[in-house]
């Protein structure tokens, strides 16, 4: 049985104490079940960045950590990686910024991640790295003579090659993810997206269910949604609905219906429309006045990004004039915290949601979608408002589809999904547990896994392979 060596820009142990937001470690930790290594940024600064790893032990995971220096930390991670990278995967051109001092470092750090993991990859293990921040890592383990089978897993949405092209150097960076065996994406359309950029940037022809080769390498492109454990997750959810913390969440709504939003603060969130859609709703559907109440959790993140910090002074401010125009002395319609809240309480809270309201404007899977759901009472559930534009709507096609632009559409869907019959609410509901009962985490685990051993993966899983590249500039 080969060794799993899973590479990651974070580690989930070494993540600040307190409660965790973030869909990947949840994703993994099936994968590691048995054992195998961990390997990414200890989240420390030091005075250089490091050039061996720490090694430390999780259970059965090997633990190995290099630090960056503060300087390497700005460029790669504040600067290329989530002031270039993310705002152009999630569809905000506006946004991106492009530095060529960053983009090198962005290299430099990935050789760096290399540097120190070569040395510690065994003759059968296989790689498997994680997201954005390290589409070049293939191309720095190749480098130094790595053979082994290496994969990449996008957790964000991939774009269509008229958008990829506003990135500076973007040839460079799709020649980078094609190093890689196999690269995987959440959705269909992000894996069809990628093969538009084959198409457009490395001048490949591509045949449905054939095979890519670049420089005579083949590449596997798959997509396999990523999941959670629905099952235990509805456990837990049972559990927690009866904890001390929901009691009191459930006595403080005094017998109103609850909406609740759950994610990071950042800009691809849709959380600002998300505050209008409420403020339209009490506007619009003045039944719903003083009989519900939204939580909005939106647990503070990258604050070293400027944007960021501008996304949460404009939250302040919004939240505060939706309360300031509609609360009663009794009354507040929008709650709203920055702080992280642990993934146990929240499924007791969202058992408790009357609706459940995801509206990101672009986003690669968003399992808080899939936990609202496994949290519900079967006899009794909520409702889910999910944008069309998460890559979970490509599978929950029994949410309210909305377009998280919209706030007048998000509004009405609030009003549908506060009236909804039972009878409907629970007929949407069985569908939709049953999907996410499908797309695991275990399953999303497998599959990858299966593609990078080069077996055969599921039906839903579409297969490319890049023909070879002689016709390459
Ligand atoms: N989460 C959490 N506490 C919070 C906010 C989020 O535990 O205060 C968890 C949430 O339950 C989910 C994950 O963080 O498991 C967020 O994953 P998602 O795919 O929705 O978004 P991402 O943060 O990865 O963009």
């Amino acid at each position: 049985m080969a060794r799993i060596v899973i590479v990651s820009n974070r580690i989930p142990a070494t993540s600040p104490k307190g409660p965790q937001a973030g869909g990947l470690a949840i994703g993994l930790k099936d994968c590691l079940k048995d054992g195998g290594l961990w390997f990414g940024w200890s989240g420390d600064i030091s005075a250089q960045t490091s050039t061996d790893a720490k090694i430390s032990h999780t259970g059965k995971i090997d633990v190995a950590t290099i630090d960056l220096s503060r300087e390497d930390y700005k460029k790669f991670y504040v600067g290329y990686s989530n002031s270039t990278l993310w705002p152009l995967l999630h569809f905000q051109p506006g946004l991106v910024e492009f530095d060529r001092a960053q983009f090198e470092t962005y290299l430099s750090v990935n050789h760096a991640f290399a540097r120190a993991l070569a040395p510690l990859i065994q003759p059968s293990d296989i790689i498997w790295a994680h997201d954005y921040h390290l589409i070049p890592l293939a191309c720095s383990l190749r480098a130094l003579g790595v053979k082994n089978r290496i994969g990449f897993f996008l957790h964000v949405p991939f774009v269509p090659a008229s958008l990829l092209s506003v990135l500076p150097r973007a040839d460079k960076l799709m020649h980078m993810l094609c190093t890689y065996d196999v690269v995987g994406f959440q959705t269909h359309q992000h894996l069809r997206d990628f093969e538009d950029c084959v198409r457009n940037f490395l001048n490949v022809p591509i045949e449905p269910d054939a095979s890519i080769g670049i420089d005579n390498h083949p590449l596997r492109a798959i997509a396999t949604p990523i999941g959670i454990d629905a099952r235990a997750f509805a456990r837990q959810a049972k559990r927690s609905a009866q904890s001390r913390v929901t009691k009191r969440l459930e006595e403080s709504m005094v017998g109103r219906a609850l909406i609740i939003g759950v994610d990071r603060l950042d800009y691809s969130k849709g959380l600002p429309n998300r505050f209008e859609a409420f403020g339209r709703l009490l506007d619009r559907f003045s039944e719903h006045r003083l009989k519900v109440s939204y939580l909005q959790v939106a647990a503070r993140s990258r604050e070293d990004v400027a944007e960021y910090q501008r996304l949460k002074r404009d939250l302040d401010r919004r939240a505060g004039e939706i309360n300031g125009r509609h609360a009663e002395f009794d009354w507040v319609p929008l709650r709203y915290i920055t702080r992280a809240v642990s993934r146990a309480t929240l499924a007791g809270f969202y058992r408790k949601a009357r609706v459940g309201l995801v509206t990101p404007l672009w986003d690669g899977m968003n399992l808080v979608a899939k936990e609202y759901v496994a949290a519900q009472d079967p006899d009794d559930p909520g409702v889910l408002v999910l944008s069309r534009f998460a890559g979970a709507a490509e599978e929950l096609t029994e949410a309210i589809i909305v377009n998280p632009l919209d706030s007048d559409e998000i509004a009405e869907a609030l009003h549908q999904a506060l009236t909804m019959p039972r009878a409907e609410r629970k007929a949407r509901h069985e569908k939709l547990f049953e999907k996410i009962c499908r797309t695991t985490a275990a399953s999303f685990c497998r599959d990858f896994i299966s593609a990078l051993l080069g077996e055969s993966c599921g039906a839903d899983h579409i297969t490319t392979t890049l023909v070879p590249t002689a016709t390459r500039s």
